[in-house]
């Protein structure tokens, strides 16, 4: 019998049939006492038991945070799992209430360590369905390996005392190797130990070619250099190399055996030698640009690689010349600059069994980039064009908070306020790509298909963000801009133009760092910047004027960032004024508790509102980095003074669990608060009008003692005029309730929430951020502010936001 009750349940196995393959947990247990023996809780943490929800069995895991001191609820399953040969996991979770929980983690026990991460859950009312990427994770102490992980650890972090509970289901292997997936990416765990300097780089090159092929609908799977057998390859038919600087002994030989049998290699920035005769690709010198812009853009060769795109931008800075072997292989792209000149270099050759590209793969120009990837693979492997195009078609509709393609034909055009014929046109045109685009995939035209599915989704977007409308009243409309000089290739005048013509209000520049401005300061040293692109604050400001938007310039607060001059940098160490942590480790940041670094901070922001019209001031990294800063010399000497006697045990004294710990962080959070309350009475002598306001960390409670920063005492005391917690979530549900929150902690005092356009893993898209903005409005808090303000936010996210949601009243 097979019983499906929720979409849950089909991914499970039900009594007396086989278990679906990769399943680790189906987590249906007779009774409790089986499931109790499962899963074993933390000390402190509750029992698991069997319960049934939505008709589908599921573990219970309670999380009891009302009453006890516990900081997380936690569950381990012990038993010895391989991992090695899949992308990661997934499995089935539901949380009414995720309130009180501040973090979700999910640990894998190998060896002496484990990789960890966190995740989110969209919705309360539903089922999750979670995927834990391999690649997406971070190590703690000396992991063995993914074939030896010996335990799963979940865990909810206490961010509120009350009690909760999670459901979970079905946890199951994803990408794998002979299962679902036939390309492997070889991610060169090696260097670890061999160039621990480029681990950084190898984990992210690994993370974004399966970030890549994922978005394409490829199932691949993640394997380690360490570990990768002639026996697992052989379930692969690819294998990618997305950037291995070295390639152990053992790995060379079973990828010598795959080649020798029919397998396919796709190899970025260089190629081991021992690999060159068996693909006949060679490789050459290393080349640095001479000029920026000398590898601009990849040209393809007519029909030299099928689905392609003709011209795919990447701006590199530096390659290995890759060289075809005449008669075996051939240049498929050369390398053009950004004038289009032919640089004389291969970006790609390609043989009957390899593509090797002379550079990594970086992410720029997104859709483009994909695509070729997509076309490489497709040369090497055609099935996946056919997966892909399933993926694609299924992708159609995948719009947050509808169920799919259905619900969002239906559901849309509810959506509309007033007459928008834009909206029902874009739906009729969806449907008819959408069926074109499944009628060229029966008929294996999968390239098309996946090409049509695309615009068909492309026209649903903008369907459903055409469907939405402008707020009744007045809304507060905001960007975070990173860069004192805007956004790269546009001037301030254009970028506050195209801001006014989707309807914003304000924008939020990062004009001044702790140790840098990019303005013609007399207090702070001036950016190297400044000399070449002139005064950012006098640009923007004049642009600001002419469209009618606010300008509340940012200043990120003691972090010197990278961008303060040498010698600054030495007059504050030999002065003493970088903060120290309790080994001893200088950081460069500003001490705050050091009176000059205060004044500092005071004077730079005064000195922009006196010399500037500006809307505000906004303070950022208005913090300490964390608990461990800051323990210098000045510090102990400036505690003591303050609470009249010496310590007898520095720094335990002041450390958790020390006599003087709860006086410590009151201090403190005196030298953060007492910047904020300068800066606003000092600029409001003179100019009451200026706005003063704050990025904040979204949980306060925490960040009162983690980082001293008190925004709720701010507030209070009227220090902030508004406030802006950086809500960066994927998760719509965890993002309201931080709202609900955050609604009693600022009392009377405006709160516009952070939402993390750029910032949220996974991203939150164009839908994402208009489910995050409809939120603000249910909440009421009067606005909202997006980070962060570029490219391809400019190309994609606004007109998409101005074609509703910021639409004209
Ligand atoms: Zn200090």
């Amino acid at each position: 019998m097979l019983f499906v009750s929720c979409a849950m349940c089909l991914h499970a196995s039900e009594p007396g049939t086989s278990q679906p393959p990769g399943l680790i947990d189906s987590c249906r247990y007779t009774d409790d006492a089986a499931a109790q023996a499962a899963w074993r809780p933390m000390e402190g943490t509750a029992p698991v038991s069997m319960v049934t929800s939505d008709g589908c069995p599921a573990l219970r895991m309670p999380c009891n945070f009302s009453g006890t001191k516990i900081v997380r609820a936690s569950w381990d399953r012990h038993g010895e799992i391989d991992l090695s040969e899949c992308s990661g996991i997934r499995f089935e979770m539901r949380c009414p209430n995720i309130f009180p929980v501040s973090d979700f983690h999910i640990y894998f026990e190998s060896g002496a360590g484990w990789y960890t991460t966190s995740f989110s859950l969209e919705s309360t009312t539903a089922w999750n369905t979670i995927i834990i990427d391999k690649s997406n994770t971070q190590i703690e102490g000396k992991p063995a390996g993914w074939d030896k992980v010996r335990t799963i650890r979940i865990s909810a972090w206490c961010g509120g005392g009350i009690d909760t509970e999670l459901l979970l289901s079905n946890i199951i292997c994803v990408g794998v190797l002979g299962g679902d997936a036939t390309v492997a990416i070889l991610r060169a765990d090696s260097v670890a130990t061999a160039q621990p300097g480029e681990l950084g780089s190898v984990t992210s090159f690994a993370e974004s070619m399966g970030k890549m092929l994922r978005a394409q609908g490829i199932a691949y799977a993640m394997l380690s250099d360490l570990d990768a057998t002639r026996e697992c390859l052989a379930k692969a038919r690819l294998v990618i190399l997305p950037y291995n600087p070295a390639i152990p002994d053992a790995a060379l030989d079973s990828l010598t055996t795959f080649l020798e049998h029919g397998g396919k290699l796709m190899t970025f920035y260089g190629l081991h030698p021992r690999l060159v005769p068996l693909v006949h690709i060679e490789t050459g010198n290393y080349i640095a640009q001479k000029a920026a812009g000398q590898f601009a853009a990849l040209k393809f060769e007519a029909g030299a690689l099928p689905g392609a795109p003709p011209v795919v931008g990447q701006r590199s800075w530096n390659i290995i010349e890759t060289l075809p072997v005449p008669g075996a292989s051939r240049v498929l792209a050369e390398w053009i600059d950004a004038q289009d000149k032919p640089s004389g270099h291969a970006a790609m050759v390609g043989s009957s069994n390899c593509i090797a590209m002379s550079h990594v793969l970086l992410t720029d120009n997104g859709v483009n980039k994909q695509r070729l990837l997509l076309a490489m693979v497709g040369q090497l492997v055609p099935a996946v064009w056919q997966q892909a195009a399933a993926a694609g078609i299924a992708q159609i509709g995948r719009i947050r908070g509808f169920s799919g393609f259905d619900d969002a034909v239906a559901t849309i055009p509810r959506l509309t306020r007033g007459n928008r014929p834009g909206v029902a046109d874009a739906i009729h045109t969806a449907k008819q790509l959408r069926g074109q685009a499944q009628k060229l995939a029966t008929q294996g035209h999968h390239a098309e298909a996946r090409d049509v599915s695309g615009e068909a989704a492309r026209r649903l977007l903008d369907a459903y963000c055409q469907a939405q409308g402008p707020m009744a009243g007045d809304e507060f409309r905001a960007f975070w801009c990173h860069d004192a000089y805007g956004v790269e290739g546009m001037t301030w005048d254009a970028v506050i133009k195209q801001l006014a013509d989707n309807r914003f209000t304000a924008v939020f520049p990062n004009m001044l760092w702790g140790g840098s401005a990019s303005y013609f300061s007399k207090v702070l040293p001036q950016s190297p910047t400044l000399a070449q692109h002139g005064d950012a604050i006098a640009e923007c400001v004049a642009a600001c004027r002419k469209y009618k938007i606010q300008c509340h310039v940012w200043k990120v607060c003691w972090n010197l960032g990278g961008s303060a001059p040498e010698d600054f940098v030495l007059r504050m160490r030999a002065e003493g004024r970088l903060q120290m942590s309790s080994d001893g480790a200088e950081s460069l940041w500003l001490c705050p508790s050091h009176p000059a670094n205060q004044k500092l901070e005071i004077d730079a922001m005064v000195e922009v509102a006196r010399n500037y019209d500006v809307d505000g001031l906004h303070f950022d990294y208005i913090r300490y980095q964390g608990l461990e800063h800051c323990f210098c010399a000045g510090c102990r000497q400036r505690f003591e003074l303050a609470r009249g006697s010496a310590l007898t045990l520095w720094p335990n004294d002041v450390l958790p669990g020390g006599s003087a710990r709860a006086e410590w962080l009151e201090w403190r959070r005196s030298h953060i608060t007492a910047v904020v309350k300068a800066v606003r009475e000092q600029v409001h002598t003179f100019k009451p009008q200026v706005k003063i306001s704050a990025a904040v960390f979204g949980n306060w409670s925490d960040a009162r003692d983690s980082v001293a920063q008190d925004w709720k005492l701010w507030c209070e005391r009227g220090y902030l005029d508004f406030v802006c917690p950086m809500d960066y979530t994927p998760s719509n549900a965890y993002f309201t309730n931080l709202l609900r929150n955050q609604q009693w902690l600022t009392g009377h005092v405006p709160f516009y929430p952070g939402i993390g356009a750029s910032a949220t893993n996974p991203a939150l898209g164009t839908d994402g951020v208009i489910e995050q903005i409809l939120s603000t409005r249910s909440e009421g808090t009067g606005g909202f502010i997006i980070f962060n303000l570029n490219q391809s936010v400019m190309r994609e996210l606004l007109p998409h936001l101005g074609q509703g949601i910021s639409a004209a009243k």
